[in-house]
């Protein structure tokens, strides 16, 4: 029996409703439910990868690729004064969904370092 489909999968699948921002052949992005800034959005591969931890080298244009929408959206959310990045990773990282996503936070400062 294969694993249940994780959360995102099931947006990917249009089984549950997200605000998307940006969709293409391979990427997806869309406002994190609970967000942690005035802009908080999602962006994440359509291919399902859990985390960054099983990256393959084949992966690398397609990681390239999210970062370009990251860019996208930020100048489109008039991200100018700077925006924060994040991709947690496994248990220690505060990954909550096995479904490699950045997070892309911005329109307030953020503290560093994280907790
Ligand atoms: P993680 O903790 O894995 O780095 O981040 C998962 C993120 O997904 C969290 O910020 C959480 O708020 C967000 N999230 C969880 N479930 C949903 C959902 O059903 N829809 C949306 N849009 N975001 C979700």
């Amino acid at each position: 029996m294969s694993p249940p489909k994780t959360i995102f999968k099931r947006i990917i699948d249009g089984e549950i409703p997200a605000k998307i921002v940006h969709e293409d052949e391979i990427s997806l992005a869309f406002h994190d439910v609970s967000p942690q800034a005035p802009v908080h959005i999602l962006v994440i591969p359509k291919k399902e990868i859990r985390s960054i931890a099983e990256l393959q080298t084949e992966d690398a244009a397609l990681m390239g690729h999210l970062f370009a929408i990251v860019r996208k959206i930020a100048e489109e959310q008039g991200l100018t004064n700077g925006f924060r990045t994040v991709i947690n990773t496994g248990v220690d990282g505060g990954q909550t969904v096995p479904h490699l996503h950045i997070h892309l936070m911005g329109k307030r400062a953020l503290g560093w370092p994280p907790g």
